[in-house]
């Protein structure tokens, strides 16, 4: 899939940063700068940008023709021969002595260790920081995409909600009908969606089995989806039939916790303050040690990228940021409640982005 292309713009970012070239093979971050969307599995893709705003993509030879819309000069490598010569050429004409920018986080030791073999007296730094600064806002285009990707949740979860949530249905027919639901709506679904049920709604990421649904129980629904490779993420978590005082209260103060920390979302307001907001309803409430896990987190190419809402992380939010909402209260035997929508950051305050209703009853 060829979507947008911001070479221009990392280009730019690597001659800011007076490297020679960057060498990128993280997919979302090929994606992004290329626009090309691929999943290589094993094989190596890997883009290659100049300050001259010079693009090659060096593509194993089954890529070859879904990388041909790419702008730019094609390097193709056979499974036979490997990518050291495709490598190689895609990196001719550097100096000798090159600034290579490459993604710490992404870029394996064997990689580099080709890079090193094709360029012995380079000099490699991590680009990764700057390719998060560059993703990190969205722009009108982005933030598009994601707003449809929210739409297609919120159809889904209402045809999951309606037609699967309901006594007898397993964990695994729900999560199959999210799928199907998704795919009827023109989605390619990447995973399993999430469905859990009764005590099972405690294990923040557990897998979908034959555990049926059970009238009285929670069924806790995390369901992610894409548009032209950008993400939405929502949880709902139900109960089927009459919930109990203490599945009320736990959703309550779920729910509290939400509104709180979406109330805070702006620009300016840190990602530890977000967290905090969402935590405190929550701890006032007695549950404070079963919410076991960060508030929420960026948005995008990937379904988690930067930035993080945890109780460490003073990254003032900017405009254009895109983040989850999901605290969550887990009682081991009990079950869970985890809610969770897509807030974007505005120049005023935010917007939600997912809106299927709230409520425990289905
Ligand atoms: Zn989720
Ligand atoms: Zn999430």
């Amino acid at each position: 899939m060829i979507g947008i292309a911001r070479c221009a713009a990392v280009s730019s970012a690597v001659a800011a940063h007076g490297l020679d070239a960057v060498v990128i093979v993280h997919p979302t971050n090929v994606a992004y700068a290329a626009g090309f969307h691929a999943t290589p599995f094993e094989r190596l893709i890997a883009l290659v940008l100049t300050p001259a705003g010079e693009v090659r993509l060096v593509v194993p030879s089954l890529e070859e023709e879904a990388a041909a819309a790419v702008d730019g000069r094609l390097f193709v490598w056979e499974d036979a021969d490997g990518p050291a010569a495709a490598l190689t050429a895609g990196l001719a004409g550097l100096p000798a002595n090159a600034k290579i920018g490459i993604e710490h986080e992404f870029l394996s030791v064997a990689r580099l260790g080709l890079l090193q073999s094709v360029l012995p007296h380079a000099e490699f730094s991590d680009f990764g920081p700057a390719l998060v600064e560059l993703r990190v806002t969205k722009d009108a285009d982005e933030l598009a995409l994601i707003a449809a990707a929210a739409e297609v949740a919120d159809h889904v979860v209402g045809e999951v909600a309606a037609n699967a949530v309901r006594r007898g249905v397993t964990e695994s027919e729900a999560s199959m009908a999210c799928a199907q639901a998704y795919e009827a709506a023109g989605g390619r679904v990447q995973g399993r969606p999430l469905v859990l049920a009764g005590p099972r709604a405690a294990l923040p990421h557990g897998s979908p089995d034959a555990t049926p649904f059970e009238a009285g129980g929670f069924v806790l629904c995390d369901f992610v989806f894409t548009v032209d490779g950008y993400w939405s993420d929502i949880t709902r978590t139900f109960v089927i039939g009459e919930p109990d005082a203490r599945q009320r209260e736990m959703f309550d103060v779920v729910r509290a916790a939400q509104l709180a920390a979406v109330a805070v979302v702006a620009p300016g307001v840190t990602a530890a303050t977000i967290d905090r907001a969402a935590r405190a309803v929550i701890e006032d409430a007695g549950f404070g040690k079963y919410f076991v896990h960060r508030t929420g987190h960026g948005i995008g190419l990937d379904v988690h990228e930067a930035p993080y809402l945890n109780a460490a992380n003073e990254e003032p939010l900017r405009a254009g940021m895109v983040v989850t909402i999901e605290p969550g209260v887990y009682i081991p035997g009990v079950g869970g409640v985890r809610i969770e929508d897509v807030v974007v950051v505005t120049e005023d305050g935010h917007d939600v982005l997912t809106h299927y209703p709230i409520a425990l009853a289905v």
